[in-house]
């Protein structure tokens, strides 16, 4: 069935479910053109963008923060030991409504370079940017969220933000248009659009009845912030597969770095309580120890390398080595489970999922808040151009034309960094030689490391 028959379905069938809306005695719900519920990166985000969206002037819009507020516009003092690799799309769409001064003015750190590489072989592969283009850049989610709360600010006669408000129920009704929303503290709302915002375990789209595929990964993210031995450009991302799970380091001053560090749910728990010296001799050693290695796949992947290097002009950049750690931030280390999810429909009669609440992906390929801000953008965009044609903002088309141009990409997002993850899981030789040569041939092809950066970068 077409996406848009499928919404318009859905949306008679909700209909019928919910027969008439009650909304008792007392005063009428607040009518809203747009709700937007959860106020994280991509709900506040998404806000800002509608706020500062022209076209969407006359429009009321609110966004529900489960929350309580946060500092608005005060840099933290300290790097925070959450951070994201923001893609140049992410950047710009950020720029478009001024965060992206604000976070550029706080702290920001651009990365020209990405090695990545198997602790199991000498395969590797590198991506390079020039002096002037970024690659990506590492910023702290904390600055990212005290940019978008100055940027709320700047538009709040037109963003009404609560606070400690929290969506719990919806009802379509055939006898009401618009979506009633009802929040925990009993307060209800209509809406013309209600965007569900609200994170991987989101209350709006269990509410709306949209099923999720998924599974839990059987590994957790060690996050923490470490000094680094020596001051170097530090402008590079580094990551190294491990048969046990991922390691990474990002650049976030020419200092000091972030680790991602995905282990089985035990080491991770050992990572964090460990004392700080044994935990650095861990991390340097996960960078540098060629404990893992397998001989027979590291030969493979030099005599492929030989056999390019004689096909191909010139050959792939060196190798580096990552730089060693020598400190960690005091409180820094933290964990955080790792699952896949997807939800089945991203959208429903009046209603739009975006971000988390739509997808959860393994931090691996350091995507997930760039396909939740990819959520925003289009969303935004197709609501933009609703109002400047004066078409209703909670149309069947506008949303299923949202889905069917975020699901195309967030699936194929998905499904590589599963790949990635399950093949690079793997200490056996088979799945050692196939990644070896993989990633050996990928890396002395140009036009596919382009590919895969322009892919990434969207
Ligand atoms: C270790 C780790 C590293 C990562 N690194 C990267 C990276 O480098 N690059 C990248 O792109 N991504 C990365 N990610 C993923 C990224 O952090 C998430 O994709 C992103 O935080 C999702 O943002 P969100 O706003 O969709 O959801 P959330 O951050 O979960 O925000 C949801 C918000 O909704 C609020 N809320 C919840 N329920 C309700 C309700 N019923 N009503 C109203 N409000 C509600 C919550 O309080 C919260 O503020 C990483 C993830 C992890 C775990």
């Amino acid at each position: 069935m077409a996406a848009w028959a499928r919404v318009a379905a859905v949306g008679a069938a909700a209909v019928r479910r919910c027969g008439g809306v009650q909304y008792g005695s007392g005063p009428a719900p607040a009518v809203y053109d747009v709700v937007v519920a959860g106020g994280g990166m991509v709900g506040a985000a998404a806000a800002c963008a509608l706020g500062h969206d022209v076209r969407l002037g006359r429009k009321r819009i609110l966004l529900l923060e489960a929350g309580p507020k946060r500092a608005a516009g005060r840099p933290p003092a300290h790097f925070g030991n959450r951070v994201s690799a923001i893609s140049p799309a992410s950047a710009d769409f950020l720029a478009s409504f001024g965060a992206w001064e604000h976070i550029c003015a706080t702290r920001c750190k651009a990365f020209r370079r990405m090695q990545v590489w198997d602790g199991c072989s000498e395969a590797l592969i590198t991506f390079d940017r020039d002096e002037l283009d970024a690659m990506g850049y590492i910023v702290e989610n904390d600055v990212i969220m005290a940019a978008l709360a100055r940027r709320l600010e700047a538009v709040a006669d037109r963003v009404d933000v609560q606070y400690g408000s929290r969506a719990a129920e919806l009802s379509w009704a055939a006898a009401d248009p618009w979506l009633g929303v009802t929040l925990a503290d009993g307060r209800r709302l209509r809406a013309r659009l209600l965007v569900g915002a609200d994170g991987p375990d989101s209350q709006v789209r269990r509410a709306a009845g949209i099923r999720t595929v998924g599974w839990p990964y059987d590994q957790e993210a060690v996050v923490a912030t470490l000094h680094l031995s020596e001051a170097t450009d530090n402008n590079v991302a580094w990551q190294r597969f491990l048969p046990t799970g991922p390691i990474a380091l990002l650049p976030l001053s020419d200092t000091v770095s972030s680790l991602v560090w995905s282990t089985s749910p035990e080491r991770a728990a050992r990572l964090v309580g460990m004392e700080e010296e044994a935990f650095l001799d861990a991390v340097n050693s996960a960078f540098w120890s060629d404990a893992e290695h397998m001989e027979a796949a590291a030969a493979a992947g030099r005599a492929l390398r030989r056999i390019l290097g004689v096909l191909g002009p010139a050959g792939p950049p060196a190798r580096q080595l990552p730089p060693s750690v020598a400190r960690v931030a005091p409180g820094s280390r933290a964990r955080f489970p790792l699952a896949l999810g997807h939800a089945a429909d991203y959208v429903r009669p009046r209603l739009a999922l975006v971000g988390d609440a739509a997808h959860r992906v393994h931090p691996l390929a350091g995507q997930g808040v760039n396909m939740g801000f990819g959520d925003a953008a289009s969303l935004v965009r197709r609501l933009g151009g609703a109002a400047f044609d004066g078409r209703d903002l909670g149309s069947p088309s506008l949303l299923a034309g949202y889905e069917t141009e975020r699901q195309r990409r967030n699936v194929c997002l998905l499904a590589a960094t599963d790949l990635l993850k399950r093949l690079y899981s793997s200490a056996a030789a088979p799945a050692v030689l196939l990644r070896t040569l993989g990633l050996q041939a990928a890396n002395a092809l140009g036009p596919v490391k382009e590919q895969i950066v322009a892919f990434a970068s969207r």
